[in-house]
């Protein structure tokens, strides 16, 4: 049993209030404690200076095995979380063929344990094949590992098949994760319609196209009283809807991703497929109303949706390239930018919605640093320089948007189970 002590750091644990310079001891696998601690370290850690938090957890990506390993691997995904300072992932269900049985979760979970570098924590499809039209054995699922259920990619159509999903997850205290989209008024767009798609002649999709599908998910969580997660949520009308709801009392929790909380639908006037997306990249307004809904609560959950492509497929035209960017070896510097170099959010408040609160949705045992708690620890330093480089990256893909970004804060290193898996910029 190795013993840590991170010494020095500012140790921020949102799940009890904890904002203080300290140490923080690790025993074995578990946490220890913060202070003095009867114990003597095997190895100590310098902290001055760094951000000591409970290990990122990022509740949406795309891990793209089994079936698009040409994207990316289990593994070279764990590793690009890691690297981002990210301990646990939950990844989405959509893969090939589609994570809809007790076996294929457990498939997941052998394959991060045999890459040993972050937690993975499978999603089960709501329905059978992603069809949308029967539901998928939820129960196996579960006792796969899965921790919540979704048919992310695409919306599940069937009001009737979403409400039985609710009422079936409610059963075993698990979240619907939704993916809000009418793909009648989707289909065929390729940006946000707008403006800027009228002025470049390219097909929208409307802030509607995601609306409506909002505004039916709330009524059907307040109808079943299950939990209801909102994915990605990208236009001003959903955060309403979603604040509105809340007031309500409806069981209803949201996310927002780094991208659309930075970057515009102006941003395809460059033709450049990183910026395509779905939901996509809307207008000023709306990413003004996510980081509102950010600082009020509204929005508790900051997630990626890192969903690689293969280099070539994304190098066709715009309307031939499929939707997505990756995001784990970004998610920390570009929240930092939108959020704490703003003054918008103190880093409690922007770790809370990467630890402790990704972690209550999916009722999960992470996303804190209290004793006897599995030892997954980030140390971020807030102050490191550095330019993005999609070419440095762990991910097998390199469709980033943020090329070229200068940025502050990144991962100096982590802790899984005790174990240090990244240091000195490498996965270790
Ligand atoms: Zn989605
Ligand atoms: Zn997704």
């Amino acid at each position: 049993m190795t013993v840590l002590r991170i010494a020095n750091g500012r140790v921020i644990d949102p799940s009890q209030d904890l904002d203080k310079s300290t140490d923080l001891w690790v025993d074995g696998e578990r946490i220890a404690g913060i202070g003095t601690q009867k114990l003597r370290a095997d190895r100590t850690i310098d902290a001055s200076g760094m951000i000591v938090c409970p290990g990122l957890i990022d509740m949406h990506v795309h891990l793209r095995e089994p079936g698009r390993e040409e994207d990316e691997t289990i593994a070279t995904g764990t590793a690009a979380a890691v690297a981002g300072g990210v301990t646990s992932v939950a990844c989405m269900p959509n893969t090939e063929p589609p994570l809809d049985t007790q076996a294929d979760a457990e498939f997941v979970r052998m394959q991060a344990k045999r890459a040993g570098h972050a937690n993975v924590w499978p999603i089960g499809c709501i329905s059978k094949n992603r069809e949308g039209k029967e539901l998928a054995e939820m129960g196996g699922l579960v006792e796969g590992g899965a921790v919540a259920f979704t048919d992310d990619g695409s919306p599940v159509v069937n009001s009737e098949l979403m409400r039985r999903a609710l009422e079936y997850a409610k059963m075993f205290d698990k979240a619907i994760l939704s993916h809000s989209e009418d793909l009648e008024l989707t289909r065929g767009g390729v940006m946000h319609e707008g403006l800027v798609s009228l002025q470049l002649g390219l097909r929208g999709m409307p802030a509607a196209g995601e609306e409506i599908m909002v505004y039916r998910e709330i009524a059907l969580a307040e109808m079943t009283n299950g939990r209801m997660h909102i994915c990605h949520v990208s236009t001003a009308g959903s955060v309403e809807l979603i604040r509105q709801a809340k007031r309500r009392g409806v069981k209803l929790t949201g996310e927002a991703c780094p991208h659309h909380i930075t970057l515009t639908d102006e941003c395809l006037r460059s033709f450049d497929s990183n910026f395509k997306m779905s939901p996509p990249l809307r207008t000023q307004r709306d990413v003004d109303a996510l980081l509102e809904g950010l600082v009020d609560g509204t929005i508790e959950v900051l997630a990626t949706d890192h969903a690689p492509h293969a280099p070539e497929k994304k190098m066709r035209e715009l309307d031939q390239t499929p939707n997505g960017i990756i995001g784990l070896e970004t998610f920390l510097p570009v929240c930092v930018k939108a959020l704490i170099e703003t003054k918008r959010l103190t880093w409690p408040q922007m770790i809370a919605k990467m630890t402790v609160n990704p972690a209550k949705v999916l009722s999960i045992d992470r996303g804190t640093l209290q004793p006897g708690r599995v030892a997954d620890v980030t140390i971020i330093d807030p102050n490191a320089e550095w330019t993005i480089d999609p070419a440095r990256f762990y991910s097998k893909s390199r469709n980033c948007p943020f090329t070229g970004w200068k940025v502050r804060a990144r991962a100096h290193l982590v802790v899984l189970g005790g174990v240090v898996r990244f240091e000195n910029g490498k996965v270790v």
